[in-house]
Formats: structure tokens, C-alpha cells, sequence
């Protein structure tokens, strides 16, 4: 097949986000344990009462909100008398962060050889730019999709929270373009304007993801070819568990999640052992 367009899923299809997020957030809960003498059964949920507020698992003012350390820190913030902990997150998450093998040198070719490539991701926007500067994808990809960013301290404005040279945060190359708050797949909408706004047929794009309920599914109901990324499939593991404690996701999505078996699943019409399959599937 020749296809013209990529829509490409990124956390867990381009790189290991949940190894990424599970090891950072754990080595900050166990370090928080460690300074305050207080249990990750006392702090868990009240991480989740936080994250579930702002809308995301990757909240830099977590510590801040949460009541139990606002009282141990008073009258100082947690953010300040508990860093040690957010620097063991930044620490890890900057150490771990890296694409799958061969999805740099995939994306190069399917480039030079006139394919557009589009990302599309839930995660929000800022961590989204980090991880794309971090992995050398800025350029590479055409244009992204993101959620906006929601989730800032009270009073506060992004503007506000940014203290770096305005040269290090956001993409040089990459158009980047926000999703409408509340925006989740599989809601075919965005999915549906990409091909429109590229005047692409649905049968000469291809959908790359992980996650068969949200990106096989989307792509699915919008006659889009598929392609499953099998090798970055995460929540049969026993780590997963942490992020269902303290997600930001609904109890209904949790429980959704749980239950449609891959029985239930939608099937992609290829699957991928690693990225770099997708040459093949293209034709390039
Ligand atoms: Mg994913």
C-alpha cells in the first residue's frame, strides 16, 4: 500500500511512557515516604484527588495540593521543604525517556520518502514538547495534536510558572495544535479533520498506536488502516496498578480499561513487533 499520511500515537508507540512515569513517580512516592514518616497508602489518594482536579498524571505542583503536606510543611510549601523528591522525579524522568529502538531512523525515511506525519496524543501539552526536544523529534514530525495544558496552581498562569529562556520551552519545527479540553479518543472528531485539512482519503492514511480501545478503535470507526504498536502494550503489568491508584482517569474509564478483554477488543489491520515494521507497511 502507499500510504501518504502517518497519524501516529506517541506515548507508548514512539516511546515507554508508562516505564517512564512509573519510574519516576515511584522513586518520588518512596522519597516522600522517606521524608515525611507517612505511608504511599496515606499519599496515594491524595495524589489522585489531585491529579483527578487538574486532569493529569504528570502535575508538577502535585505536592503542593495536598493536604497532608501542606499541614506537615506549613508555614513553607511542600514544593520547597519536600524538593528532594521532585528533583528524584526530574532526575529519572530525564535519565529514562528515550524512543523505542528504531523509531527515529523509521520516521527519517518515511520522511525522505514524502509521507506526512502527524502525532496524536491525549498527554498534555508541555510534557508532550519536553518529551519531542528530549528524543530529537522536533522536525520530524509535521504537526502535533495535544491536549492543552489544564492543570496550573491556583492564580497562576503558564507565563508565570516559566522561568527558563523562552527559547527553551516549546517546538521549532513542529506545528503544534491543541485538542478542545475534555477532548479523548476514540471520539473520531480530530481524527476526522486531520484527513480533512490534508484532503487525504481515510484508505491512503495509516493509524499507529498502542492502545486498542482508544487508537485501533478511533481509527476504526473512521475507516482509517490501523496499526497496532503490540510492543508497547502496558496495563497487564503489575506496576500499572500505581498509576490506577492515583490516575486521573474516571472510575468509569478505569473499569472500562479493566473489562473489555481482547476478546472485546477492535482489531487493527497490522500489527507491529517494533516500529520499524511500519516501513514495510507502507510500502517504503
Ligand atoms: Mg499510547
Amino acid at each position: 500500500m502507499a500510504t501518504k499520511l502517518i497519524v501516529t500515537d506517541l506515548d507508548n508507540t514512539l516511546w515507554d511512557w508508562f516505564h517512564v512515569w512509573y519510574a519516576s513517580f515511584s522513586a518520588m512516592l518512596t522519597k516522600l515516604e522517606d521524608l515525611t514518616g507517612l505511608p504511599a497508602e496515606d499519599l496515594e489518594p491524595e495524589m489522585r484527588m489531585v491529579h483527578q482536579r487538574v486532569g493529569t498524571t504528570e502535575y508538577t505542583f502535585v505536592l503542593d495540593e495536598m493536604p497532608c503536606l501542606v499541614e506537615r510543611a506549613w508555614p513553607r510549601r511542600p514544593s520547597e521543604v519536600f524538593a528532594e523528591a521532585l528533583a528524584v522525579r526530574a532526575r529519572v524522568r530525564r535519565a529514562e525517556t528515550r524512543l523505542y529502538d528504531g523509531v527515529f531512523d523509521t520516521l527519517r525515511r518515511l520522511s525522505s520518502a514524502g509521507v506526512r506525519v502527524v502525532a496524536f496524543t491525549e498527554s498534555n501539552a508541555y510534557w508532550t514538547e519536553w518529551r519531542i526536544r528530549k528524543t530529537g523529534l522536533d522536525g520530524l514530525i509535521n504537526v502535533l495534536f495535544s491536549a492543552p495544558d489544564q492543570g496550573f496552581p491556583e492564580g497562576m498562569s503558564r507565563d508565570e510558572l516559566r522561568t527558563n529562556e523562552p527559547s527553551s520551552y516549546g517546538l521549532k519545527d513542529t506545528e503544534h495544535r491543541t485538542t478542545p479540553p475534555g477532548y479523548l479518543k476514540p471520539d473520531p472528531t480530530i481524527l476526522t479533520s486531520i484527513l480533512d485539512d490534508c484532503d487525504i482519503a481515510p484508505s491512503d492514511a495509516l493509524f499507529v498506536g498502542d492502545s486498542l480501545i482508544k487508537d485501533i478503535g478511533m481509527a476504526n470507526g473512521v475507516g482509517v488502516p490501523s496499526a497496532h504498536a503490540a510492543y508497547g502494550v502496558a496495563v497487564a503489568k503489575p506496576e500499572y496498578e500505581l498509576l490506577r491508584r492515583v490516575t486521573h482517569w474516571s472510575d468509569a474509564d478505569v473499569e472500562r480499561e479493566r473489562v473489555l478483554g481482547a476478546a472485546n477488543a477492535p482489531h487493527p489491520t497490522y500489527v507491529l513487533a517494533e516500529y520499524s515494521d511500519l516501513l514495510g507497511v507502507c510500502g517504503v
